[in-house]
């Protein structure tokens, strides 16, 4: 790769393709954002794509509605605006895609350039993880389709946890089902974990593999992790991203059980339920949304917990609780897990960026560790990272902006270069 060269950063879901476009600026190496935007509502009235161009810091917005039926318009299009802004002459000025894969099964331990070979494989994974696997492969053939030279690699959600000891990624299920069935924990967010660690390695003056952390990634999707020596050595999502914290829509860990008592009580009823409709509500209408019936935004969820008229208040209080305690819990477990020696407690991703009622509550919740925030640096705005805690709390406690795409970036050019 050469000075000037861009990487293409794709994360295809089922109805939107995220992209953020980088350009090598140095040897050592460094990348600077060049582009950044969304396609969304694919296959869905009102779709459009939102481009940013963004140019010493200065980031001017474009919007184009347009109806776009499938993945291959959609890719054509950011290909189309990107030249139209002048970001790239012609498509040929890319010279690697980076495809961002939640499922990477246990045959992807790294990142990997996309061959014949490892699309095979890829395609095989669909069958651990069907909701999000499919759209990524979409987004690279739509890509691919469109300049066969490009070099594409799949970045994993999955794979920083390869390192989980098998007392850490194994269900109490029959031994035969981990053997036959590949059923076992896997661990998401890895590449946002990756990208902390690699930060705290600054932060803290350490290298990696002297560092035990606890990263909380708290997004719509939410988990934490126990890094231990620079290692995931235990994390709160299993063999899908359902497993673990309450999440906006999603339950976290629940009563297996519950399944079957569901669809033996509604039998008879008008909407009998089955597995089928018993796990979508319980990816798509449980968590921060299905306790508090206000939102998966725990921003409304807070508006309604601190507003006295609103009907649903008391819901939205009750929520809020029910997710602070759990992840309170995770912590006090995997603060265990790491012999108590925690070099850094982390919050990241869109509620643990930017929420601090809800660090100061999970915190609060935690009462067997004696961890204290600054209240001014807990409010205070930064742009990267800012230690929160106050010099007496037993664990140091960051805020930390993650940036999952220039992982992607990263692993993309150490595979093509
Ligand atoms: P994902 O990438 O998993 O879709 P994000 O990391 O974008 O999710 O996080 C979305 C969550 O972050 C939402 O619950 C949203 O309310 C919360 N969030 C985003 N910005 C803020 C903010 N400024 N203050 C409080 N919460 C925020």
């Amino acid at each position: 790769m050469q000075i000037n060269d861009k990487i293409l950063v794709i994360n295809a879901g089922s109805s939107s393709i995220k992209f953020q476009l980088f350009q090598l600026v140095n040897e050592k190496p460094e990348f600077e954002i060049l582009a950044k935007g969304l396609v969304e509502r694919i296959a869905i009235s009102g779709s459009r794509i939102i481009t940013e161009i963004i140019k010493n810091k200065n980031v001017v917005k474009h919007e184009k509605t347009i109806t776009i039926k499938d993945h291959d318009f959609g890719a054509k299009l950011i290909i189309e605006q990107l030249e139209a802004f002048k970001v790239i002459k012609d498509f040929d000025e890319v010279v690697g895609i980076g495809h961002r894969l939640v499922h990477g099964g246990q045959k992807f331990v790294t990142s990997t350039i996309i061959n014949h070979q490892a699309e095979a494989a890829l395609i095989e994974s669909v069958a651990l993880a069907p909701l999000h696997n499919p759209p990524a492969l979409k987004g690279y053939h739509a890509f691919k389709v469109l300049n066969p030279k490009i070099k594409h690699v799949a970045v994993f959600d999955t794979s920083f946890h390869c390192t989980l000891p098998a007392e850490k990624y194994l269900y109490s299920v029959p031994y035969s089902w981990y053997q036959n069935y590949q059923i076992k924990r896997y661990g998401f967010h890895g590449i946002s974990y990756r990208y902390i660690l690699e930060k705290l390695t600054e932060i803290l003056k350490k290298p990696a593999q002297s560092i035990n952390t606890i990263v909380c990634h708290l997004g719509n999707g939410a988990s934490v992790c126990a890094i231990k020596k620079g290692q995931s050595y235990n994390t709160s999502m299993g063999l899908t991203p359902l497993d673990g914290l309450i999440m906006g829509t999603r339950s976290g860990i629940i009563d297996p059980s519950i399944h079957n008592y569901l669809c033996q009580i509604t039998k008879n009823s008008k909407q009998p339920e089955t597995i089928v409709s018993v796990t979508d509500a319980l990816n798509k209408n449980s968590g921060l949304l299905g306790i508090s019936e206000v939102s998966s935004d725990i921003r409304d969820v807070v508006a309604a917990q601190n507003d006295n008229k609103h009907p649903k208040q008391k819901q939205a209080a009750l929520a809020i609780k029910m997710f602070t305690q759990r992840i309170a819990n995770y912590i006090i477990q995997y603060a265990n897990d790491l012999d108590n020696q925690v070099d850094a407690l982390v919050f990241t991703a869109g509620i643990g960026e930017n929420a601090a009622e809800i660090r100061q509550a999970i915190i609060d919740e935690i009462k067997i560790l004696s961890l204290k925030l600054n209240e001014k640096k807990n409010q205070a705005s930064y742009s990267d990272y800012l230690l929160i805690s106050e010099s007496s709390s037993k664990i140091p406690v960051y805020k930390i902006r993650t940036n999952e795409e220039i992982m992607i970036c990263y692993d993309t050019f150490a595979l093509i270069k």
